[in-house]
């Protein structure tokens, strides 16, 4: 990466650790074989990488290699585990229930299977951004099939009562499923102590290549299935057809392997890097927020907002050097506050002024340093140019300013 760059995006994804790059090589030319190929050493060679880089992810997860299920990533998991419980659950149930802030790949799946038929819940959040646990108890049904809540928030990084949703989902026979994406491989997530019965993960958040994900399916007490969304060769015991992405697994592998030797201490250096740019932002920057719950949170990440200064105008001060995401999502026309920090609560104006910063393993702390130089400048020189700011510290109480409209 270029010197001057930062990348602060790692919740959008994640480098791609060189080690990880390493082992995947060999199998795009010297072993180039069919994991599904069974007469011949090619196909052997293959398979056996397969099935060593499912065991690496099993150890990481501490569950059953046979639970791992490949797919193209999270994206793909969310949608077999959603439509796939939906489709094999039906004679028990159609009633879904999800949150208001889970990502786009289990909002919209849920929306599919609201058109198919199915009812689906979509729980509020707190001001923190957690869940209501007697409010997710009060919304199950006799028709409730599945609880599906995230692990970690991708915008937030705040993470939900897990252990205590598993509690519920197992008192009341509704399976639970959670999109553990941005967990995965950066903190201990072990689904079994959990009682969660399916999990959607992707290499790419977690230092492994695009493309290639898994969606973990408990086996015993309870043995879970889902209809496939894929149907073909029957490859990944009939629930997900396809040629298997051979180099794309061995890399996954190979990131979940080192996770879980090293996540451990990342987690410790990350956040304290963390936590002095939060720091810095709080004590030195009048009206700054951090969103979400400090307390239930990733190490990594931050969402701070920025009082009546434009995230996405904030983010050009930075002559493009460093990656970070605003609360600012582009849909077709215009700039939309993200739905996420809607649902904590937060006014249009304040979801516009937030900034994500999400660290990861290859930041440096000379890095950070210079972070809270250029966002704490940009900020100043945002607001020495706005007028709002200006009535602000004039002691205008700008709720009460009625706008004129032209
Ligand atoms: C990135 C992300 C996804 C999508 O993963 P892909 O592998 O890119 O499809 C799903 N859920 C969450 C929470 C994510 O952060």
């Amino acid at each position: 990466m270029s010197q001057n760059k930062i990348y602060l995006d790692n919740n959008a994804t994640t480098p791609c650790d060189p080690r990880v790059v390493e082992a995947m090589l060999p199998y795009f030319y010297e072993h180039p074989g069919n994991a599904a190929s069974r007469n011949h050493p090619f196909g052997w060679e293959a398979e056996s990488a397969v099935d060593k880089a499912r065991e690496q992810i099993a150890d990481l997860l501490q569950v059953d290699a046979k639970e791992i299920i490949f797919t193209s990533g999270a994206t793909e998991a969310d949608n077999l585990a959603l439509k796939g419980v939906y489709e094999m659950y039906s004679r028990k149930g159609n009633h879904i229930i999800t949150l208001q802030t889970e990502h786009k790949a289990v909002l919209d799946a849920c929306k599919k299977i609201e058109k198919m038929g199915g009812e689906v819940t979509f729980l509020k959040v707190q001001r923190d951004g957690l869940v209501d646990l007697a409010e997710l108890e009060a919304a199950i049904t006799d028709k409730t099939i599945l609880i599906s809540i995230m692990y970690a928030n991708n915008e937030t990084g705040v993470i939900q009562p897990m252990k205590e949703i598993g509690q519920i989902c197992e008192k009341h026979g509704v399976l639970f499923m959670s999109d553990a994406t941005q967990a995965v491989g950066k903190v201990p997530v072990y689904p079994k102590e959990l009682g969660i019965h399916l999990m959607a993960f992707t290499g790419h958040k977690m230092y492994g290549p695009k493309g290639v994900g898994a969606l973990f399916v408990n086996r015993k007490n309870p043995r879970v299935k889902v209809t496939s969304q894929m149907d073909g060769g029957g490859h990944e015991r009939g629930m997900r057809s396809g040629t298997l992405n051979v180099p794309g697994i061995v890399g996954f592998g190979k990131a979940a392997e080192i996770a879980k030797s090293e996540m451990e201490d990342e987690a410790v250096r990350l956040a304290k890097l963390r936590d002095k740019l939060e720091h810095a932002f709080l004590s030195q920057v009048e009206e700054t927020y951090v969103n979400g719950s400090i307390e239930h949170r990733m190490p990594h990440v931050t969402n701070i907002s920025f009082k009546h200064v434009e995230g996405e105008g904030l983010m050009m001060t930075f002559n493009q050097n460093l990656a970070l995401s605003s609360g600012s999502a582009c849909t077709s026309a215009s700039l939309e506050p993200s739905y996420v920090l809607i649902a904590l609560g937060l006014g249009d104006d304040l979801a516009h002024s937030s900034l994500r910063f999400s660290l990861g393993r290859f930041n440096t702390e000379e890095e950070i340093d210079r972070v809270i130089d250029s966002v704490s400048q940009g900020v100043q020189h945002m607001r020495d140019l706005s007028p709002i700011w200006e009535m602000y510290k004039d002691g205008v109480d700008l709720e009460s300013v009625v706008w004129q409209e032209h």
